[in-house]
């Protein structure tokens, strides 16, 4: 058994899951034995979809594992990552008694599923220093030893703050945590940043997962493709635990037909473009006098704190510009996130605060 597995939900170990259709080996060309229409529907638009879908769709999931740089073993395609963070949570934590760890401020799901599963959440706040978040690593160990976690959250590039954990600081949080909790570093974010992916650290941490989704750099987001990659014992784990055809195929196929060289061009200079515009719009806001921080960002958006932060939330939606409120999230009180669109959007935003100032 591999070092991930001992770290499962003791009761789950021996749970092969719903046994579904498509998941026989047997093959033949009349197909009887899943109750589906022999017909298919006057809307199918010839992807055969009276069919239950292959529950790991074979070409997108090689493809994904050749963009990502692991074997096919090591990735289930999911509903969205965030499909990935609820099973994982699933996996490892008994209600109750096993609990997941989270670095906020960071994406809300972490505790969502938490709660959902019953799983005690342990908060570690990161630690703003003058500008710049610190993960605070030895709490973050004690919790693990102290508080029963099975399962830590890290972003990175980290929603919201912007900022990326270098691969150093990874491997020494996996070595730390290795047999103890499973470490998941979602990487949302990751074709905006520089930084290398933790996915090159799999080989080495069998404890070790990370998640992609195509909802962000891949223009996705209404497809719901995302990944899990990790130690394919445990990836065959996760698969027992999800739906049985948790990706629809007209999602597969359009996420295949993203993941065309063409399209990979395209996603990765419209990243290009993405940071590019995100450096101006930040140096455009660091201009404004009514802009007290704007955190370095290694997404697709900006953290912004303000002086009179309501003020400025009102004159963008006047504007009719919707950013994202953080000021109900613990150290955040005075801080919007700003996705960063098109150019003209962005200088929409620009225009939009220099109206607040003059006012
Ligand atoms: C947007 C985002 C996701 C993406 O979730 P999907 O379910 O793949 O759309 C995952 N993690 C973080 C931190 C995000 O900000």
């Amino acid at each position: 058994m591999s070092a991930a597995l001992e770290l499962l939900r003791p009761d789950l170990r021996d749970f092969a899951g719903y046994s579904s259709a498509r998941r026989t080996s047997a093959s033949g060309s009349v197909w009887l034995n899943a109750n589906e229409s022999p017909e298919p529907s006057i809307a199918d638009g010839g992807l055969s979809l009276n069919r239950y879908p292959d529950p790991q769709p074979r070409a997108l999931r090689e493809r994904l594992a050749a963009l990502y740089a692991v074997a096919p073993e090591q990735l289930m395609v999911t509903r969205g990552s965030d499909e990935g963070i609820d099973l994982l949570v699933r996996a490892f934590c008994r209600a109750g008694r096993d609990g997941v760890a989270v670095a906020p401020p960071c994406f809300g799901m972490y505790a969502v599923c938490a709660r959902v599963q019953g799983a005690p959440l342990v908060d570690v706040p990161l630690m703003d220093a003058d500008g710049q978040w610190r993960l605070n690593l030895p709490a973050l160990v004690d919790a693990v030893t102290e508080r029963n976690v099975r399962i830590v959250f890290l972003c990175s590039p980290a929603n919201p703050t912007g900022q990326a954990l270098d691969i150093d600081q990874i491997r020494t949080l996996a070595a730390s945590l290795a047999g103890r909790a499973v470490l998941v570093i979602d990487e949302a974010y990751g074709e905006y940043s520089a930084i290398a992916s933790a996915s090159t650290l799999l080989a080495e941490f069998p404890g070790l997962v990370v998640l992609r989704t195509m909802s962000k750099a891949y223009a996705l987001a209404g497809a719901r493709i995302g990944c899990v990659l990790a130690d394919p014992e445990l990836i065959a784990v996760l698969r027992n635990l999800s739906a049985p055809y948790p990706v629809p195929a007209p999602s597969a196929a359009l996420a295949l037909a993203a993941l065309s060289d063409a399209g990979i061009t395209q996603a990765r200079q419209r990243c290009e473009l993405a940071i590019t515009e995100r450096e101006a719009l930040r140096r455009g806001l660091l201009s404004l006098p009514g802009v007290t921080r704007v955190y370095p960002s290694q997404g697709n958006y900006l953290l912004v704190r303000f002086n009179r932060t309501q003020d400025v939330f009102d004159r963008l939606l006047s504007a009719g510009i919707v950013v994202r409120d953080m000021r109900a999230m613990e150290g955040l009180g005075d801080a919007l996130r700003i996705t960063v669109g098109t150019p003209a959007e962005n200088a929409a935003v620009l225009a939009a605060l220099q109206q607040e100032v003059a006012a």
